[in-house]
């Protein structure tokens, strides 16, 4: 039984690592909590193997040598939790016969990462995660980044010393960007909206946290002077004080009350824009939380009723190796059909050789496929028991399906690679697709399946060919006429007039996605003192560290690329940075959703303006978002969501009016950065002093 006991604790831990430290679950959290539970009950079966530092006793840590460690004045608890509905009703049962009629307090259970702010004197002092509950990491930096937590609390009723508790959540919105950017620049995309953001707030670059914007959900309240005696009350307290609490939490004073909320909540949680796995049930009364103590881990007077994630078993039939424009390979799991959250999926998502061996996955095993919050779902475990007795451990590819050339692998990544750029086709053809797509040269004519032809006819085998095409030999090709041709013509004659950034994004450099290009772009100004930097010099460059300044002097020392770019300069492509004509600073700090058509401006010029004055074009709205500039035939789902989340709309007329200066509510500058407060507050008292026993 030790053996059995000891075992656990050990997948536990190696779990807990890669779940809090490195942001990357090896397994779904539900194999997690069973797990847990297992060992948990072993180890009351078994009290002579009692070990303080067992995965039960201890909360899972965060902390990272990266980051100054600061000790939390008091201890930054987990929940307890439960996946069913009768355990529960234990709970609530058990509390009402100890403690007679109780009212509760049930929350969304946000699907984040923990933090603690601390207020000293009303003003945002210090950011802490919660580490291993006793010690956590000091993030201000990147907290104050995030626009919902206020700076300044506005209030008389503001204590000198006050902990706000809750969750740092990355909306989905931000999340979908953030992976497609990542993918884009050939970098591995984030598990789901949870992992992204405890990986971002663990980041050393502070504009970099703050482009990906987080957002954050406050829900405790700590300290020694607090206003009132119970949980509900400081919490609208703090409403008033300026920080964001939830608008979906309610007292309860029954149990049908408080399964009424979760059925609710399970129902109306996929509409929101944020991922949420459970709720929250805790005691609102003070005296009643500090008569109920704590265990080591965790509250007794709270706990997480946890959703299920909707969930499939399907065969894994086969595993594809897909090759990208930069040579990594993914490998994509072809599964037999099933039905999962009102689709069929037949594919899901593996990552990558890492992945694979931690799951243990093997050809013709039973897996479980979830989706999370992005499109593609994903395998998170294997049904052991349905193992045949002659499975083998998966052996993942040593040689580039397509090429056969072996792969590398970089160290610290988890992708192999393909390394032979220039004779594998996937990529050369990866490379002329990603040259000629929408945010790079933008030449619509040409479609994947054109370039792969044109690739294959011999016509084109770099992306500087493009130029040398000439209309008879694209009319030439398989469903291409001549008049098809002529359009291509006179696309790549108008690439000449595509901004400089967009012609260093559409090179396809390594981990030089959209952004790091503008970045590049604003700094250097010209292709050649691009080119003439040296690592040093490039990392000055907004977002540009070792990793990728080292990639771009790998892309630049490569003959065959400095061919290519010499002959895309004597086409003329635009290789230095316009200077702007008109532009202001009127939208800064504002995030806008275009949606619709409209009257004079293409959704491209808006967007285009948008930037020209310091605002920011996002494609979906959150709760970030400042204004939804809707056109004619808006989406239906956009404006509800808009209304739902208090978003204002505006029509072309008022943006236009904000940018000529006319929108007074435009400049306006976040309410807690102009707040002063009134007088200063006596010092905060230095002791640590319980409260309430245990917290989150
Ligand atoms: P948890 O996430 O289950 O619950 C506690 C946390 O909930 C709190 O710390 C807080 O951050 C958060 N929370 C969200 N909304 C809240 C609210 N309204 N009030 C109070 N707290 C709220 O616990 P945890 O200790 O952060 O993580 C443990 C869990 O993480 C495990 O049960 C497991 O599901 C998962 N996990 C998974 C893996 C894996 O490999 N998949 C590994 C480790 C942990």
């Amino acid at each position: 039984m030790r053996h059995k006991i000891e075992e656990l604790r050990d997948k536990l831990n190696l779990y807990n690592y890669k779940y809090y430290v490195e942001a990357q679950p090896a397994v779904s959290d539900y194999e997690y909590d069973m797990m847990l539970k297992e060992l948990q009950q072993l180890e009351a079966q078994h009290p002579e193997f009692f070990d303080p530092n067992s995965p039960t006793q201890r909360v899972g840590s965060d902390l990272q040598n990266t980051f100054t460690s600061v000790e939390h004045r008091y201890p930054m608890l987990s929940l307890s939790n439960t996946y069913s509905l009768e355990e529960l009703a234990d709970f609530v049962g058990r509390i009402e016969r100890e403690e007679g009629p109780t009212e509760f307090v049930c929350e969304l259970k946000f699907d984040g990462t923990a933090i603690s702010i601390i207020y000293e004197n009303g003003r945002l002092a210090r950011a802490v995660t919660r580490g291993d509950g006793t010690r956590g990491d000091d993030v201000t930096a990147n907290i104050r980044t995030i626009r919902s937590v206020p700076l300044v609390l506005r209030g008389e009723d503001v204590p000198a010393y006050v902990e706000m508790r809750g969750e740092v959540i990355m909306p989905h919105a931000s999340f979908q960007r953030l992976n497609a950017e990542r993918e884009e620049a050939g970098e591995a995309p984030f598990a789901n909206p949870r992992n992204a953001a405890a990986g971002t707030i663990k980041l050393q670059n502070s504009a970099e946290v703050a482009r990906r914007q987080l957002d954050c959900f406050l829900y405790y309240m700590v300290g020694d002077q607090l206003p009132c005696e119970n949980h509900w009350d400081n919490l609208q307290t703090a409403r008033r004080w300026g920080v964001k609490i939830s608008d979906r939490m309610v007292r309860c004073h029954s149990w049908e009350e408080i399964e009424e909320f979760i059925t609710r909540t399970d129902k109306e949680r996929a509409e929101l824009p944020y991922d949420t796995d459970g709720a929250v049930i805790k005691v609102n009364d003070y005296a009643t939380q500090r008569r109920l103590g704590a265990t080591a881990k965790a509250p007794r007077w709270a706990v997480a009723y946890k959703f299920k994630a909707e969930q499939a078993l399907s065969r894994l039939l086969s595993v594809d190796f897909q090759v990208g424009r930069t040579g990594a390979i993914t490998p994509v799991a072809n599964l037999s059909p099933v039905q999962l959250a009102g689709t069929v999926v037949k594919r899901a998502s593996l990552h990558n050789a890492d992945q694979i061996a931690l799951l243990d996955v093997r050809l013709g095993d039973m897996v479980y496929v979830e989706k999370g919050g992005e499109i593609i779902p994903k395998i998170t475990g294997v049904e052991l028991s349905e193992r045949g007795e002659d499975s083998k451990p998966f052996e993942y590819i040593t040689s580039c399906p397509v090429c056969g050339t072996p792969l590398v692998r970089i160290e610290g990544e988890a992708k192999h690679y393909c390394p032979n750029v220039e004779g594998c086709d996937p990529q050369i053809v990866g490379r002329i697709i990603h040259f000629l797509s929408r945010k790079a040269m933008n030449i619509e004519g040409i479609g994947d399946e054109t370039a792969e032809l044109l690739y294959r006819s011999g016509l084109v085998g770099s992306v500087a060919d493009l130029y040398e095409l000439r209309p008879q030999q694209i009319a030439s090709l398989p469903r291409m006429g001549l008049k098809s041709a002529e359009n291509i013509m006179r696309q790549l004659e108008a690439s000449r007039e595509v901004p400089f950034a967009r012609v260093l994004f559409a090179l396809g450099i390594r981990f030089v996605g959209e952004t790091t290009a503008k970045y590049l772009a604003h700094h250097f100004r010209s292709m050649d003192a691009l080119m003439a930097a040296d690592k040093e010099q490039l990392a000055e460059a907004d977002e540009v560290g070792e990793k990728i300044a080292e990639s771009i002097l790998e892309f630049f020392a490569d003959e065959r690329n400095r061919v290519i770019i010499n002959k895309l300069r004597e086409v003329g492509l635009c290789f230095e940075e316009q200077d702007r004509a008109t532009y202001s600073n009127l939208l800064e700090g504002k995030s806008i959703v275009i949606s619709g058509s409209f009257v004079r401006h293409s959704r491209d010029e808006l967007k285009n303006l948008i930037e020209l004055h310091g605002g920011k074009n996002l494609a979906a709205v959150s709760g970030t978002t400042d204004f939804l500039l809707a056109g004619d035939k808006i989406g239906p789902a956009k404006l509800q969501k808009a209304n739902k989340l208090g978003v204002r709309i505006i029509s072309e007329e008022e943006f236009e009016a904000m940018i000529e200066g006319a929108g007074s509510e435009i400049g306006e500058s976040r309410p807690e950065v102009g707040a002063i407060r009134q007088e200063e507050k006596k010092e905060a008292p230095e002791e640590k002093i319980p409260v309430q026993g245990a917290l989150f």
